[in-house]
C-alpha cells in the first residue's frame, strides 16, 4: 500500500530493449521512470507516479518474480516463457515489442543441409534447451544440446558446436561472426505476465495499465 492507502503496482523490468520499448507504454498510461537503469545502480527505480515502481531483474527472473509476487506485473520474451514456463502467471498481452526470431545458424562453410539429410549427429550450443529439444525431435534431427548462458556464436567457430539456436533480430551479429540463418524456428516478441493474485486484490490500477498498454499497442500496429 501507499501512504495514500492504494495499492502500490511492481513492475519486473530487463535492462535494454524490454525496458526501452517498455517506456513508451507507461508514458502512454502517464507513468514516467524517474532514473536511466544504464547511469545508475539502483534496482529499484521510482516513477513519476508514486503508486508505480519498476524492479530490474535478469530477463529469465521475471516469470518467477511475477510468478511468486515480487512483482506484480511484468514484461518477458515468449522465449523465456517458454524456455523457462509460464505457470501461474496471467498474459493478458502481446506487447509487439523487441521483436526478433529464435534460429538455427551455423558457420557459413558448414553444409547444414546435407548434415541433416544424411541424419547426422549434430551438435546444438543453447541458452534455450527446451526450444531447441523440441525443435530438433519433430524435425526427427538426433542432437547433443550443449548449454550455454552467453556469446552463443562463439561456439561453432571454436568447435565447441555444428549450430547454434538463438535470438536473431537484425542478423548483424551472426554476420559480424561469419555465422548464416539456416532455419528460423519461431518469431518472438514480449508479454505483459500478471500475477493472478494481484490481478484480483489491485484489479483497478492493474486493468488500468493493461487498457492503456492495450490501446497503446493497437494504435501503433494501425
Ligand atoms: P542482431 O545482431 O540484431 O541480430 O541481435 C542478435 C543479438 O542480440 C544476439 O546476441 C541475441 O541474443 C540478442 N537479441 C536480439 N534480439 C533480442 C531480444 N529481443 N531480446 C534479447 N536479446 C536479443
Amino acid at each position: 500500500m501507499t501512504p495514500a492507502g492504494r495499492p502500490a503496482i511492481t513492475l519486473a523490468l530487463s535492462k535494454g530493449r524490454i525496458f526501452d520499448e517498455t517506456l513508451p507504454l507507461l508514458k502512454a498510461a502517464g507513468v514516467e521512470v524517474l532514473e536511466d537503469p544504464e547511469k545508475s545502480r539502483k534496482l529499484i527505480l521510482a516513477t513519476s507516479h508514486p503508486d508505480v515502481r519498476v524492479v530490474l531483474v535478469r530477463a529469465s527472473d521475471v516469470p518467477t518474480y511475477v510468478q511468486y509476487g515480487g512483482a506484480d506485473m511484468g514484461v518477458t520474451g515468449k522465449d523465456t516463457l517458454i524456455e523457462h514456463g509460464s505457470q501461474g502467471l496471467y498474459q493478458p498481452l502481446d506487447l509487439q515489442i523487441a521483436k526478433c526470431r529464435i534460429s538455427v545458424a551455423v558457420r557459413s562453410d558448414f553444409d547444414y543441409a546435407t548434415a541433416v539429410r544424411q541424419g547426422s549427429r549434430l551438435k546444438v550450443a543453447t541458452k534455450y534447451v527446451n526450444i531447441a529439444r523440441e525443435f530438433f525431435a519433430t524435425k526427427g534431427v538426433h542432437v547433443d544440446l550443449i548449454k550455454l548462458y552467453g556469446s552463443m556464436e562463439l561456439a561453432p567457430l571454436t568447435g565447441l558446436a555444428d549450430a547454434i539456436v538463438d535470438l536473431v533480430s537484425t542478423g548483424n551479429t551472426l554476420k559480424a561472426n561469419n555465422l548464416v540463418e539456416v532455419e528460423r524456428i519461431m518469431d518472438i516478441s514480449s508479454r505483459l505476465v500478471v500475477n493472478q493474485a494481484a490481478l484480483k486484490l489491485k484489479q483497478e490500477p492493474i486493468r488500468r495499465l493493461i487498457d492503456v498498454f492495450e490501446r497503446t499497442v493497437c494504435a501503433a500496429s494501425t
